[in-house]
């Protein structure tokens, strides 16, 4: 079957923050760049984004980008590679006045500044006093932070193929990436993206999950691509579960609430975050924060008739703060909790949220990985950022309003090193002959295959396994049975078939070949996870409660080829500072 085939110097897949920031920097150097997105671009999860993004301006309290490094180093929970770390946190003023002057819309303080409150896990002087990080646009952050970037785009004359599913990577002999192969879907004809440079800023996978505050179209589609293109995934068992998910329904309540003041309480109408996090309280690292809030329930003190939920108090904050900082918020409470938090507590469980692991990359946005057997090494020709990446800056558990920040910061270089690496390899490679194979043969299987489960059968098989087999605490047992359950849910999606093409053709199509990329994300975490024997960060083992510097300081490298793992050291050494070494992490 003939392909239609398009050249560009670089194709993005994924319009979020992160595409459409390396998508900005690529188009103002003239080149010719597409960008693919499933969705309209200003569509992309990163629009949900509320509470904001961190940057030590100091606009409230005293702050240096040091302080935000020790902070993120041990919200990582050491995991982090220090010297991503420090380059992040270095340069956050800096990308941060770039959006400014690009036009986001940041609230502003009474002088002028840009408005700035405090999120969890943010301290002064190397873990003192709560620290005024996260700069934001009232409670829509993420909003005001993507139509900029669109904008900002359309200017630069980024070509944007709107409602384009990127299905597969094109790889030659040698390794290197040379595009990939996608789908228009609304006709479902499938073409060839030929690329100097492919960059993956897919977003995350939260849809591994039954209760999640993800988009629909977070579904790993980046991760299942490059799994099947032979990368690995790393960190993939290290899951952010957020405290305030909304109770039955898991959207989020941005910690911005807590942030602006207000707090968690259980049944007794106790303050109970003052037990486990004496000095922090409600604005502890979010993993602390998501235990506590499933002991207290397990431990009888939850809230309602089934004591399943805790809930979070904001009317002490006044109506003029909750209208003017948080009207999102309040907007969400009203219509999916059906209470107005201006007078009642909002019910909240914990709910996935983040994805700390993904394609292994180094800070320059490159894609960093062994080729068959071979060592690791940068794979020519391919680069990920944002939530799809694993740089790794969030290490174990990622504090709130540090990824907005990773994804521009990381958007930005990747932009950067991509120019200098088409400086010195301008041609495009020639194309392998079996270039679209391995998706026509997706596409055939689909269309040809009789007697499977249907798609939606097996994609909630797996959430409700991923959620009862790999939660905020996990157990061996669960975990082993999972891995077992996770792998037949794998082949099962293999095999599923498309019943009644007439009617709902392509969506249905998509459904499937996105369970592909859950099927492969939902492996990776499952196995990572029954293997890492500590308790670090997001990965709580009820049996080893306690982290494990001496064996387990290490990353894991998940390869979907006989579901092996391997481990790679922590990159302790910062780039110009001295290191901080792992101690216990209290908040
Ligand atoms: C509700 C919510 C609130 C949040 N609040 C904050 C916050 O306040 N501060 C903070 O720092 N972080 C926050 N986060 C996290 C943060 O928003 C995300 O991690 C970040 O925005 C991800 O950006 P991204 O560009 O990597 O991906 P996304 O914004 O998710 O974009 C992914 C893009 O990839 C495209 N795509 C995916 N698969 C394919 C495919 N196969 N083919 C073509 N296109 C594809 C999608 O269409 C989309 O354009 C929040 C997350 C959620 C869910």
């Amino acid at each position: 079957m003939a392909i239609a085939r398009r050249k560009f110097d670089a194709v993005i897949v994924g319009a979020g923050g992160a595409g459409m920031r390396a998508a900005l920097q690529l188009s103002e150097a003239g080149l010719k760049v597409a960008v693919l997105s499933k969705v309209f671009p200003t569509r992309s999860h990163t629009v949900a984004a509320q509470g904001g993004i961190a940057a030590a301006l100091g606009n409230v309290t005293e702050d240096n980008w040091h302080w935000h490094m020790y902070d993120t180093v041990k919200g990582s929970d050491y995991l982090g590679d220090q010297d991503a770390i420090e380059f992040m946190c270095r340069q956050a003023n800096e990308v941060v006045y770039e959006l400014e002057h690009f036009g986001m819309p940041f609230d502003r303080l009474e002088n002028g500044k840009i408005y700035q409150r405090p999120f969890g896990g943010q301290s002064q002087n190397f873990g003192g006093a709560q620290a005024t990080r996260s700069c934001a646009a009232a409670d829509r952050t993420g909003h005001a932070m993507l139509h900029t970037l669109y904008q900002r785009n359309v200017r630069a004359n980024t070509q944007f193929f709107i409602e384009w599913m990127g299905l597969d990577l094109i790889r030659d002999e040698q390794g290197d990436v040379l595009g990939v192969t996608a789908m228009e879907m609304e006709t479902g004809e499938v073409m060839v993206l030929q690329a100097k440079a492919t960059l993956f800023a897919t977003g995350g996978a939260g849809r591994i999950f039954q209760a999640s505050t993800n988009a629909f179209i977070n579904t790993g589609d980046g991760l299942g691509m490059s799994a099947r293109a032979g990368i690995p995934l790393e960190d993939m068992e290290f899951w952010q579960f957020h405290p305030t998910g909304v109770y039955g329904v898991g959207v989020l309540i941005s910690e911005a609430v807590r942030g602006e003041g207000g707090y968690l309480l259980n049944k007794d109408g106790e303050r109970f975050m003052q037990r486990y996090a004496p000095h922090a309280k409600d604005l502890a690292g979010r993993d602390v924060v998501s235990r506590a809030l499933t002991m207290e329930i397990k431990e009888g003190r939850g809230c309602g008739k089934d004591a399943d939920h805790l809930l979070l108090k904001l009317d002490h904050l006044g109506a003029d703060v909750i209208n003017m900082r948080l009207p999102g918020i309040r907007e969400i409470a009203i219509k999916f909790a059906q209470v107005d938090p201006i007078n009642e507590p909002i019910p909240v469980v914990p709910t996935a949220h983040y994805m700390m692991g993904g394609i292994p990359t180094n800070f320059h946005g490159q894609v960093v990985a062994p080729y068959k057997t071979g060592p690791e090494e940068v794979v020519r020709g391919f680069y990920a950022v944002g939530e799809c990446a694993c740089v790794s800056v969030h290490g174990a558990n990622r504090l709130g309003t540090n990824s907005l920040l990773d994804i521009i910061v990381f958007g930005r270089a990747a932009g950067n090193q991509i120019i200098e690496d088409l400086k010195k390899s301008p041609h495009h490679k020639p194309l392998p002959a079996d270039v679209a194979d391995r998706t026509l043969a997706r596409l055939a299987r689909l269309e040809g295959q009789k007697g499977g489960e249907s798609v939606a059968q097996v994609g909630a098989t797996l959430r409700k396994t991923m959620q009862a087999h790999c939660g905020v605490f996990r157990f061996a047992d669960m975990l082993k049975e999972g891995v077992t359950k996770i792998g037949e849910v794998a082949e099962q999606a293999a095999q599923t078939e498309i019943k009644d093409k007439s009617k709902v053709f392509n969506t249905a199509r998509i459904e499937a070949l996105e369970l592909d990329n859950l099927a492969e994300v939902a492996l990776a975490t499952m196995v990572s996870a029954e293997a890492r024997n500590e308790s670090r960060g997001a990965h709580a083992r009820d049996d080893f409660p306690e982290r494990d510097d001496e064996k387990w300081l290490k990353h894991t490298l998940y390869f979907r080829t006989g579901r092996r793992l391997d481990y790679k050291p922590v990159r302790l050494k910062p780039m110009t500072v001295e290191s901080f070494p792992p101690k216990p992490r209290v908040y």
